[in-house]
């Protein structure tokens, strides 16, 4: 049983739909009259295991490299607007899986690359509580994904050694992240990447779950 578990939030404990997730993009793209080609090119290469933008201004420099620092801005706050009321739906059971592991005695933390406001009302439609988690890093943090920094925090306040720990995440760049910092990790498929993208990185064929809820009880039990 591990001493702490630490989850990321998009595509682990909420289902990651890339349809709609593109449909934020290219909607706040074409009211601020960007071109949405570069947003439709990244799927192909995410979905085949190719290490997804690190963070989202990473994204954003790379869709469009010649765009107005005033037209980004816009992009940004029109982008976050869209995905505010447009939260994604939790994956089945993730929540009670969450809290009855809480209920065990077992710290939780959660590492996102979210806003703290977004990922406010993301965790009220998924009917999980922030309270539940010893520490909770977002975006807003000095380090991001995949720099092993970023899991600072949540050891500062859950005192374990990195191997007593269990990450689970979705995608190439949360395996990095604990891969670099020491902490054990189950890929989920719930998110952007495939079964083989992660097999693809290194994941081994063992340390893939389905769901949220089936690596707590496979990992947890
Ligand atoms: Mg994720």
């Amino acid at each position: 049983m591990p001493r702490l578990v630490i989850s990321d939030w998009d595509g682990t404990v909420t289902k990651f739909l890339l349809s709609r997730l593109l449909e934020h993009q290219k909607r706040a793209a074409r009211l601020c009259g960007l071109p949405i080609a570069p947003i439709v090119r990244l799927e192909a290469y995410e979905r085949n295991g190719g290490r997804p933008y690190a963070s989202f201004d990473e994204a954003v420099a790379g869709f469009w490299p010649n765009a107005s620092r005033m037209r980004i801005k816009a992009f940004a706050l029109a982008f976050c607007l869209e995905e505010l009321v447009g939260a994604y739906p939790a994956v089945w059971g993730a929540a009670r899986a969450l809290s009855a592991l809480r209920s065990q005695g077992v710290p939780l933390a959660l590492c996102t690359s979210r806003d703290p406001v977004t990922l406010g009302v993301h965790l009220a439609f998924a009917g999980v509580r922030p309270w539940w988690f010893e520490a909770i890093v977002t975006g807003i943090h000095r380090y991001q994904k995949p720099d092993p920094h970023v899991l600072r925090p949540i050891f500062r306040k859950v005192r374990v050694e990195p191997e007593r720990a269990l990450f689970v995440g979705d995608t190439p760049t949360d395996w990095e992240t604990a891969c670099r910092a020491g902490v054990p990790f189950v890929g989920v498929l719930t998110g952007l990447t495939s079964r083989e993208g992660f097999k693809k990185c290194g994941v081994p064929e063992g340390r893939i779950a389905n769901t949220l809820p089936e690596a707590l009880h496979r990992f947890c039990g």
